[in-house]
């Protein structure tokens, strides 16, 4: 099949979250079982100062429109391996900045020109290059108004860029909403600026095009699928998401085995598997030195990895700050984000610096260490579309404490539950619930054989992205 991505990440060019992971590694395997890939990426100055892009050829000038103005742009494109294509949407006025979405806190104010600008940079291409598309497939609200231009584009110039067109939400409390007279910029025809449309509430909203004008809209779990359809965990988008269910699916994203693998990881000063896990103990002391704490620490180390935003449940975390404080264990976090969560966090280090630390700011090898030297990865999201750290804890033989929520209650079992196939410990989103999660860690940890069990059965378990990618490709087959 030939298959067209378009998303604002791909790692490694850019990356803000999990987002990139996925659409990186789902391009290589599709690329890799034999597929024709191409992914559209906007040239940011993260991606075109990559060295793979060193390689990028220019391809086309582009003239867009954006409402009753014509703006220029540029598209580059390269090959980083067999069956695999990048271009990248350049315009450096949009897209020559520091980060993708804004400075710190505030969003750039010019982000509904910038993903419109993005969007029909590809239609543009598909349409001068003739790439002709089995499938277009689109990730996340930046992306989210292909599917509605591919067909427009196709009405306008009598022409066919794609067969079917597929919309991907990696997360639904990210809409991209603009003011209503960013409508204008997309020019599109006047009744789809209605309910039925891409109004929302008098503004726009790019994410409801992709829900609505789709051919197939998915998500990253099969869980996720079904809470979008709630107002618990629909962000306002339920109802919409909701007259789309007999085209709705959930697929679970994987894990990159050649990036995510304790046996061949570089960032580790030990590697290990399941059968020799003696190089883990060696990563727990590395860890444990490398944030100063005193290395011959014998009990539990709970680690954590995240944006600290409110969805990862750092709120709970810091309610449950007696545990930390009063028991006899380590708490290691990497993360930055919110000014606030980050202020709090860091006042509960002040009060116990030789058992809790923070490590704020985005530090790949240190993510990769923290998996690997902690015995527990804490991960209590109020909302998880899928979450990509419980599995890599998993792999790591990590065993991960996970809300029941999302993707993280379709990968993680729960070992008190079932104590023959468990592989971590699941609680219920809430403060009491965490609490009851740490305490039955500590009680697991004290069981060494219970806790190796656990820790083989995780190490065994397939998030591979093989597998994961074999699910998209039934999905197109079926679609087509
Ligand atoms: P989300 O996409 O909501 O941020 P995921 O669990 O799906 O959550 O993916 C998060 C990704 O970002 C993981 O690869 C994780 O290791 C990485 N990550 C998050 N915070 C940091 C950090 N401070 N340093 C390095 N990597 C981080």
């Amino acid at each position: 099949m030939k298959i067209v991505h378009a998303a604002s990440e791909l790692f490694p060019y850019i990356k803000t979250g999990g987002l990139a992971d996925a659409v990186g590694a789902l391009a290589i395997a599709l690329a890799d079982s034999g597929h024709e890939v191409s992914v559209f990426l906007p040239g940011y100055r993260a991606a075109l100062e990559h060295r793979d892009a060193a390689e990028a050829v220019s391809k086309l000038r582009l003239k867009i429109e954006l409402g009753d103005q014509f703006v220029s742009g540029e598209v580059r494109a390269f090959s980083p391996r067999k069956n695999l294509t990048i271009y990248l949407i350049c315009r450096e006025e949009y897209f020559d900045r520091r980060a993708p979405y804004g400075n710190g806190e505030r969003d750039f104010e010019d982000n509904a020109e910038r993903f419109i600008f993005f969007c029909k940079g590809v239609t543009e291409t598909l349409r001068l290059l003739d790439i002709q598309a089995d499938i277009v497939h689109a990730h996340d609200w930046q992306a989210a108004l292909l599917p509605l231009l591919v067909r427009e584009t196709e009405r306008r110039h009598g022409v066919t860029l794609a067969l079917k067109t597929v919309f991907t939400i990696h997360n639904i409390a990210y809409q991209g909403l603009f003011p209503g007279v960013k409508f204008g910029l997309t020019n599109l025809p006047d009744e789809l600026y209605n309910i039925d449309g891409i109004e929302y509430y008098a503004q726009v909203s790019f994410l409801k095009g992709g829900i609505l004008f789709a051919d197939r809209v998915t998500t990253v779990s099969p869980r996720y699928a079904q809470e979008i359809q709630t107002p618990e965990f629909g962000c306002g988008m339920d109802g919409v998401v909701q007259t789309r269910v007999e085209d709705l699916s959930g697929l679970l994203n994987g894990v990159d085995n050649s990036i995510w693998n304790p046996s061949i990881d570089a960032h580790l000063p030990a590697r290990y598997s399941a059968a020799d896990l003696s190089g883990k103990g060696a990563c727990r002391t590395e860890l444990l030195k490398r944030v100063g704490f005193d290395v011959k620490f014998k009990g539990p180390v709970f680690g954590m990895v995240c944006r600290l935003t409110e969805q990862k449940g750092v709120d709970l975390l810091l309610e449950n700050r007696d545990f930390f404080l009063n028991e006899d264990v380590r708490l290691i976090i990497l993360g930055s984000g919110s000014k606030r969560l980050e202020d709090e966090v860091r006042a509960l280090t002040a009060q116990a610096p030789q058992k809790i630390t923070l490590t704020a700011k985005l530090d790949e090898a240190m993510s990769h260490l923290v998996e690997a030297g902690s015995d527990f990865f804490v991960m209590p999201s109020l909302f998880e579309p899928c979450g990509l750290n419980q599995m890599y804890s998993q792999v790591y033989g990590t065993l991960p404490i996970v809300s029941r929520v999302g993707g993280l209650a379709d990968t993680v079992i729960d070992t008190d539950e079932n104590p023959a196939t468990g592989t971590g410990l699941m609680c219920a989103p809430t403060v009491a619930g965490l609490a009851d999660g740490l305490a039955r860690a500590l009680r697991l940890f004290a069981d060494r054989e219970r806790y190796a069990a656990a820790q083989q059965r995780a190490m065994a378990r397939d998030f591979s992205w093989t597998r994961a990618s074999r699910g998209y490709e039934e999905l197109y087959r079926d679609a087509l």
